[in-house]
């Protein structure tokens, strides 16, 4: 069966951040009517996979489940060459309860000095999964290499951005014009494949 989204079509995005919601809208080319899993009052499932591609297959199937509609769901995260590809699917919980990243990026600089690896490359990858509640789904992945850079710079972008220098440029992804950062990211690489696969 060819897999299609329609336009119009109805769907739940698999957060319960407002602000990822209008995001992934935008993205989409405002195609579709999000609902997000938060305002339908579903449960956030455990993320129990070990890879990206899984957890957002996870999360996804679970939302499409419970709703009844069609389900986007992510998953993203920073890998280090040296650090066997951590802090990857575990990237957000590296920041703690209170979503601290100048505590996660301290703690993979912390890391990368105790490996005693001189090999500063990372990616960041994003996973993104579809699913339709009577089963079938779609995952796809997009990634972009980049060198560990220490001390972070920058103020713009989130999370991770201001320690990932993308190959190729000076400039972190924390000083970049996030214009510039959508254009190449790895979310952007994966909503590319999105795009060709489902519409
Ligand atoms: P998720 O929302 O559970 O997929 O967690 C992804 C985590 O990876 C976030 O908390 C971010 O810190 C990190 N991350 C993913 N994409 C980026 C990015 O583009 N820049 C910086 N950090 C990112």
């Amino acid at each position: 069966m060819a897999l299609k989204l329609e336009s119009g079509a109805r769907l739940v995005v698999a957060t319960h951040n407002p602000g990822k919601a209008v995001e992934l809208a935008a993205i989409l080319e405002n195609r579709f009517t999000l609902v997000t899993a938060g305002e339908l009052r579903l449960a956030e499932p455990d993320e129990t996979e070990t890879t990206f591609a899984g957890n957002a297959l996870l999360k996804a199937r679970a939302a499409a489940q419970a709703s009844g509609l069609i389900a986007l769901a992510d998953d993203s995260g920073l890998s280090a060459a040296a650090l066997d590809g951590a802090p990857g699917i575990f990237s957000a919980r590296w920041a703690g309860p209170t979503k601290d990243f100048s505590q996660a990026m301290a703690k993979v600089e912390e890391r990368l000095e105790e490996s005693g690896s001189e090999d500063a490359s990372c990616w960041f990858t994003c996973a993104l999964a579809v699913a339709w509640p009577d089963g079938p789904a779609v995952v796809v992945e997009g990634k972009i290499d980049g060198t560990l850079t220490f001390p972070g710079r920058g103020t713009r972008g989130f999370g991770y951005d201001p320690i990932f220098t993308p190959l190729g440029h000076d400039q972190t992804f924390g000083e970049m014009e996030p214009l510039a950062k959508d254009a190449m990211s790895h979310r952007a690489l994966a909503f590319a494949k999105l795009k060709a696969a489902l519409f």
